[in-house]
């Protein structure tokens, strides 16, 4: 291969002080790696050059580049296979080919494989001043937004632990005295003490629930809480939330009836994140719902997919509010739901499990006749690749 730069002149054109300098040249033509030594230098970048793929590629982990220009056309190791390797070892460096017209759908092939831009041949001075800084630049930047990210990170785990440490602990701690002084003083304590006790108790009760379910979707979006590739019997999660709410629904006077298909697969996904859904989606059809009223949870195959079904006779849900529904934090208020206390939490995170197990989830309801949440599931032959229930 013949030396391609075309001398245009020496524009200047300086890298911002003090940032991204480092540059890797690979090409099998010496006169193409002295001359873009020559500008490059000139231009103020430190540059190391190599005739062979694999001495750069062994270089990068000593002295990492910012940004690695490598000829597509070489004898043993190509620029393609150049690229694979050097994104094995390196996800930052930004590298940019250069190539021959004749390569130019190669030169797409490498921007596929990971190359950010391409310098064609022959080029001036210029436009390789140009792609370097450019492609310097992009990784400043990338840089800079992964510290960002970093940050941002860190600012929420330490808030996520001062919440659970600094809040939840001296709310749990007061509402074990009041548990207790309510239990033990029971009959000392006049009825306007007793009363203001149990709101109080209450109240705490309230915000612990609130700080648990903030908790807990802090957790999912920090992608620590679903695990895709675990596998979780519906039925048996099902039981367990229909128990837990039992004296909610009797004391509602709500029935809770169960229709599962006994061929139904397993699921996809952990338990401990698919019974959160159940729960949450079973205590609010309890919880807004009728004196009289029932709510019926089904659950079938649907292709690949577990189709669960939570229905409610309940008060339903007005048209305006169903767009804002999984927001965080929103609840509808009406007069009929203003005294039924909640963290407007439950169906947010719902669906971020839901959307986290490779679901979906959806809501239709009437006002007055009732809801029914229909949530899409992975079956585990699907997410996991095997799996019938035991
Ligand atoms: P919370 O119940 O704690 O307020 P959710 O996120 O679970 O929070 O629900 C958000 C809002 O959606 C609730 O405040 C309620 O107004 C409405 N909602 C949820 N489920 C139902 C249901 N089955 N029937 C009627 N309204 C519901």
């Amino acid at each position: 291969m013949t030396a391609q730069v075309m001398d245009a002149g020496m524009r200047t054109a300086v890298p911002p002080a003090g940032e991204a300098r480092r540059v890797f040249v690979i090409d099998d033509d010496d006169i193409m790696l002295v001359s873009c030594r020559r500008i490059l230098e000139k231009a103020g970048y430190e540059v190391e050059t190599f005739s062979h793929g694999a001495e750069g590629i062994r270089r990068i982990p000593e002295a990492p580049p910012q940004l690695l220009l490598v000829d597509l056309k070489m004898p043993e190791l190509d620029g393609l296979q150049v690229i694979e390797r050097v994104r094995e070892i390196d996800e930052d460096v930004v590298i940019a080919v250069i190539t021959g017209y004749a390569t130019i759908s190669t030169a797409v092939d490498a921007m596929k494989a990971g190359a950010y831009d391409f310098l064609p041949k022959p080029f001036t001075p210029d436009e390789l001043r140009l792609i370097v800084n450019r492609g310097c630049e992009r990784w400043r930047l990338a840089m800079e937004s992964k510290r960002l990210r970093r940050e941002k990170e860190e600012a929420e785990r330490r808030f996520v632990t001062f919440v659970s440490h600094q809040l939840k602990s001296p709310l749990v701690a007061a509402k074990q005295y009041l548990d207790v002084l309510l239990y033990t003083h029971k009959g000392e304590l006049s009825p306007r003490t007793s009363e203001w006790l149990v709101r109080a108790q209450v109240r705490l009760g309230e915000m612990l629930n609130l700080i648990q379910d903030w908790l807990a979707l802090a957790r999912i979006e920090r992608g620590t809480v679903c695990d895709r590739t675990a596998t979780t019997d519906l039925p048996g999660i099902v039981r367990q939330a229909v128990d837990a709410v039992a004296p909610q629904a009797e004391a509602a006077g709500v029935t809770v009836e169960v229709e599962i298909a006994p061929s139904l697969p397993l699921l996809g996904g952990d338990e401990a994140s698919l019974a959160t859904i159940v729960t949450n989606l079973v205590s609010n059809a309890v919880k807004y719902n009728r004196v009289g009223g029932r709510v019926t949870i089904r659950a079938a195959a649907e292709g690949t997919m577990a189709l669960l079904e939570v229905v409610d006779t309940g008060i339903g849900i007005p048209d305006q509010a169903i767009p804002h529904l999984f927001e965080e934090f929103y609840r509808v208020r009406t007069d009929q739901t203003r005294h039924i206390a909640g963290t407007g939490l439950g169906l947010a995170i719902c669906k971020r499990i839901a959307h986290d197990l490779g679901g979906s989830i959806e809501v239709a309801s009437r006002v007055g006749e009732g809801t029914r949440f229909a949530v899409r599931i992975p079956l585990a032959a699907t997410a996991a690749g095997g799996g019938v229930r035991a």
